[in-house]
């Protein structure tokens, strides 16, 4: 058997940050730090932050008075901060800097007398922080098209989950475009998505089966596991190698393998030992190089 390995695949900028965050958070104060939802959507990741102390949270509610909290990656709303005041809790906010524009584009773009449509998943914790942030109209690309009830003359914005798949994204652009005359659309997919979306695009010209490695609550691993599927390639989501069914490998010679936004590289290396293939190859892809800087509270 041969492995092709997406390039690039695996931590974002935004997913190295949340943990360096939470990590210098527990140096820097001492544990209990307490995390506001799953720091980013990656069960491994979560749990060796949970033996050093963090403690992880659904709700600003469950947290001591006084306790330090850090807010995960994908964004929260103003209540939460406002809620996070009156318990009087020390907040550094992990929001990834490409979560942290579009909110600021919603209400930009609001103050200039525009609507705003966010193309995202309704219920994800994403779009949960950035329908907070103003009055938007939500357009779910997994559920039947239905424009919002506006004016088709009505000055509209399009933003989206930074999340999402590229191709489906766009019919949702294309379906927003054909009900209104006034339409910003806002690029908000972030680099790391698209180059992840890409990479799997590549991998698919060269083997028989997709491997994702990632947690099934992650959206972009998912979206990548949707994107290998639609090229044509079946495709399975993992956490790691103690999930691999020996039936998906029956007259299979050449396994690509790549990984979520959120899913540390230890896992990829996990799966890559179990499978024993006889040749590891790299396939070409962008290489990265974006890094952001620390929350004032750490740097
Ligand atoms: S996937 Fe994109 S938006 Fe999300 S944390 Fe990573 S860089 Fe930021």
């Amino acid at each position: 058997m041969k492995v092709y390995l997406g390039v690039p695949r695996g931590f974002c900028a935004g997913v190295v940050r949340a943990i360096d965050v939470v990590e210098l958070a527990l140096r820097k104060f001492g544990p209990p730090v307490y995390v506001k939802h799953e720091i980013v959507h990656n069960p491994h990741v979560v749990q060796s932050l949970e033996a050093k102390g963090a403690i992880t949270v659904e709700k600003v509610e469950e947290i001591p008075e006084g306790a330090h909290v850090v807010f995960s990656a994908h964004g929260s709303p103003p209540e939460d901060f406002v809620k996070a005041v009156e318990r009087r809790l020390n907040v550094i906010d992990a929001t990834c800097p490409l979560v942290t524009k579009v909110h600021n584009e919603a209400r930009k773009y609001v103050r200039e007398g525009r609507k705003i449509i966010l193309v995202g998943h309704r219920g994800h914790q994403e779009v949960k922080g950035t329908m907070g942030q103003t009055d938007m109209h939500l357009v779910d690309d997994r559920e039947p098209f239905l424009a919002p009830e506006l004016d088709p003359h009505t000055p509209v914005t399009v933003l989206t989950q930074t999340t999402l798949s590229v191709d489906d994204t766009q019919r949702s652009i294309q379906q927003i475009k054909s009900k209104f005359s006034d339409v910003l659309v806002r690029n908000d997919l972030c680099y790391a998505t698209t180059n992840r979306q890409a990479a799997v695009k590549e991998l698919s010209k060269h083997v028989d089966l997709i491997l994702v490695i990632g947690a099934p609550n992650s959206s972009n691993c998912n979206r990548l596991r949707e994107v290998a599927s639609s090229h044509g390639v079946p495709a399975y989501l993992l956490n790691g190698p103690e999930e691999m069914d020996p039936r998906w490998f029956e007259g299979v010679a050449d396994v690509g393998i790549t990984s979520g936004a959120s899913t540390p590289e230890q896992l990829v290396e996990a799966v890559i030992e179990a499978l024993d293939p006889e040749d590891v190859v790299m396939i070409d892809g962008v290489e990265e190089d974006v890094s952001f800087v620390l929350p004032k509270e750490l740097r």
